[in-house]
């Protein structure tokens, strides 16, 4: 039922129609759309639903029954917020329903009492109960409902994200007229035998159920094939990008029996199985004539270093060079102590390239790497990638990749064959985010400790508690040990509630710990003023450090056993994490104090996980879930387009499902070069050609 008026213009023109042509929109709402990134009607077809509104299971009250997941759509009557005789609240909201009442219930979470007003329609989604006089549900879930739908039953209604002053009602129309329209002229991606073979629905059925669908069945065919379409593109990239690798050329760098001990031997302590399966995975990769690309993943403190150390050495063993690059210059620093001591009796020619040289140094220095008289630079990324030619590379490490992108590896100099990768990273990446965002790397993982590692202890701490933790913490620096104070900001103008780093320092300094010696570190440091800092601290002249999260990463001062974090709602899980990750390096118990102002449930949630446990392969489950991938793995962060459709989730079993497919069609059809692939060759083109820096094949 192509549109009479459009049939003379191709597919492409049709679906590139500018919103504003569209009936119910013109230049005022077009506005608006443009706000969305929504230009084209192609624009609005694919701009999905974040959510939907079911209002198919709905009961009347005299229906309900306990225990069941069911809706009940009514209107708000009384919002009462109550405090409780023991400690925090109860927020109750009376919904007047077909049938009688039901009760709302929340507990602890005053803010909700914002979310509602007298005389609302909302539909309330969960498990209720029967108490005496009228049904109670604990924390339901709660949908608005419009006035456009008065009577809606059994219906499916979309909820797209929207901007200030464009209504959920009003995109809805905007976008039905789309669909009915152009939905007819969508162009098919996948061949006829392929679709009946994967159980997909063509775009054409699939596209307009995805937007309204008739039913939950429907919904999940249509979004299925979305979803499917989505993530096959992604894997196809992936298996392209693979095959790609396996062309280039890379020094052959193997692990000799004779090279081996000759590296081990440096080592001053046995390498855990771990460490030597990761080891074994990494030489296998580097022996080969093909550069490895490999993520190693393991815990804060599970002994990465050395693991990077091991392959380094590899590539000096066979005279090629190798470059460290940190995150940060007190990591970078630190990196190149630690080599230098485990290299003190060998002649590895080390250096340490960080803002802080004169410019004269620094020249000399880039001319002995580039002349080849350097085999080991240890630098942060932005250094090394700017300014540094090798003369024969055979080795990159990137550590602690979470704070950078891993793409922009492909972005150093370097002369003749491509060098072997290695990237880490102390943020445990759950599978279903490795499959994408990291599906071309191969993956080594240290799950185990080493030896002698000691328990941290964790703690939620209030206002009340600080003197007692206090004097805590005086007793334990008496015996010896050092601590860490981090705050989340350092300027006065950030206009938070709690104190800057300045004033901690302060108040710290002037009160419970004024007979300690202090220091003070943050980002607004020079390089060299930071390097004293640190240096300070490890030589144990300084007794407790108070700083930002610049220490978050990979400081390792075995000694210091205390951190406190202040504003302890400010930070993600994975970094709260990281920071406590300082803190169990020694052979002394490690004891960590987080004082928060939880604001929200989420935050709550975040620091009652921190609390309970220290195994930072569950809490990066946990932060996943919290959170969601596109949080904790965001494409700003690596360089990959988000994924607009498929939950990494709830789609687990099609990511799984569109992975051997795409492997399988590659491996057919390599290049996807036949003429009924031509669709998906393009679209995986245009999606990730740059990201994943496909050359065009064929
Ligand atoms: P991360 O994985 O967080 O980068 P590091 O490599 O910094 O961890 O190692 C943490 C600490 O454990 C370091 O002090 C290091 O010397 C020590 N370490 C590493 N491997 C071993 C081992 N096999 N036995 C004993 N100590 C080790
Ligand atoms: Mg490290």
């Amino acid at each position: 039922m192509a549109n009479m008026t459009t049939t003379d213009r191709s597919p492409l023109e049709m679906l590139s129609t500018p919103v504003q042509y569209l009936k119910g929109v013109g230049p005022q709402r077009a506005e608006l759309l443009h706000r969305l990134g929504l230009k084209t009607v192609k624009d609005l077809l694919f701009y999905f639903p974040r959510d939907y509104q079911d209002l198919t299971d709905q009961r009347d009250i005299p229906q309900l029954e306990e225990g069941k997941l069911q809706s009940v759509l009514g209107v708000v009557e009384e919002v009462e917020l109550r405090s409780r005789r023991s400690s925090g609240c109860v927020l109750g909201v009376l919904i007047r329903a077909r049938g009688g009442h039901l009760r709302a219930l929340w507990f602890d979470q005053p803010y909700m009492r914002d979310k509602f007003t007298v005389g609302q329609r909302v539909l309330v989604s969960g498990k209720p109960r029967y108490r005496g006089l009228v049904w109670e549900m604990a924390h339901p879930r709660v949908q608005t409902v419009e006035d456009e739908q008065p009577d809606s039953t059994a219906k499916i209604l979309p909820v797209y994200p929207l901007t200030e002053g464009l209504e959920q009602w009003h995109l809805r129309r905007i976008i039905r007229t789309a669909v009915e329209q152009y939905a007819p002229v969508l162009e098919e991606v996948f061949p006829a035998e392929y679709r009946q073979a994967h159980d997909l629905w063509p775009i054409r059925q699939a596209l307009p159920q995805v937007h309204f669908p008739d039913d939950r069945e429907s919904l999940a065919k249509a979004r299925r094939r979305f979803v499917y379409q989505e993530l096959l593109i992604l894997q196809l990239a992936l298996a392209i990008k693979r095959q790609q690798t396996q062309l280039r050329q890379a020094p052959v760098l193997e692990a000799t029996a004779l090279i081996d001990s000759r590296i081990r031997r440096l080592f001053p302590f046995e390498l855990t199985a771990a460490q030597n399966q990761a080891i074994a995975e990494i030489a296998a990769d580097m022996g080969r004539a093909v550069p490895m690309n490999r993520l190693l993943q393991g815990d804060v403190g599970s002994g990465k270093t050395v693991v990077a150390v091991y392959a380094m050495l590899l590539a000096v063993a066979h005279r090629h060079q190798a470059a460290l690059m940190a995150p940060t210059e007190v990591l970078a620093r630190q990196h190149y102590l630690t080599l230098g001591k485990l290299l003190a009796n060998s002649r590895v020619r080390l250096a340490l390239l960080t803002g802080g040289l004169t410019g004269s140094q620094r020249r000399q220095l880039l001319e002995q790497i580039a002349a080849g008289q350097m085999d080991i630079v240890v630098g942060t990324q932005a250094v090394i990638q700017e300014d540094v030619q090798f003369a024969r590379l055979g080795l990159v490490v990137i550590d602690e990749q979470h704070k950078f992108g891993v793409r922009q590896r492909a972005t150093l100099k370097k002369a003749g064959p491509d060098p072997h990768y290695l990237v880490m990273t102390a943020t445990p990446i759950p599978r279903t985010v490795a499959l994408t965002q990291f599906g071309d790397f191969e993956i080594s993982t240290l799950r185990q400790s080493p030896p002698g590692r000691q328990r941290v202890y964790t703690y939620l701490l209030g206002e009340a508690d600080r003197e007692r933790w206090w004097e805590f913490f005086r007793k334990k620096l008496r015996q010896g040990r050092q601590g860490y104070v981090v705050a989340p900001v350092i300027e006065e103008s950030d206009t938070a509630e709690f104190a800057s780093l300045e004033q901690v320092y302060e108040s710290l300094a002037n009160g419970p710990l004024e007979e300690f010696r202090l220091g003070l570190l943050h980002g607004r440091l020079s390089p060299p003023e930071k390097d004293a800092v640190m240096e300070d601290f490890r030589a144990g002249r300084i007794q407790t450090l108070v700083c930002t999260s610049v220490i978050e990463v990979g400081v390792d001062v075995p000694n210091a056993t205390l951190m406190v974090i202040e504003g302890g709602q400010r930070f993600g899980l994975a970094q709260l994490h990281q920071l406590r990750g300082r803190i169990s390096r020694g052979g002394f118990p490690g004891y960590c104090a987080v004082f928060a102002n939880a604001e929200s449930e989420e935050a709550q949630q975040r620091l009652q996980a921190f609390q309970s446990t220290t195994d930072g392969f569950q809490l990066a489950e946990i932060d996943f879930r919290l959170r969601g991938p596109g949080e904790l793995f965001g494409a700003r962060q690596h360089g990959m387009p988000p994924l607009r459709v498929a939950d990494l989730l709830r789609d687990a079993d099609v990511l799984e499902e569109a992975r051997r497919d795409a492997q399988a069609l590659v491996e057919s059809d390599p290049g996807l070069a036949k003429p009924e692939h031509y669709l998906l060759r393009r679209m995986m083109l245009n999606r990730y050609g740059q990201a994943l820096e496909l050359a065009d094949v064929g």
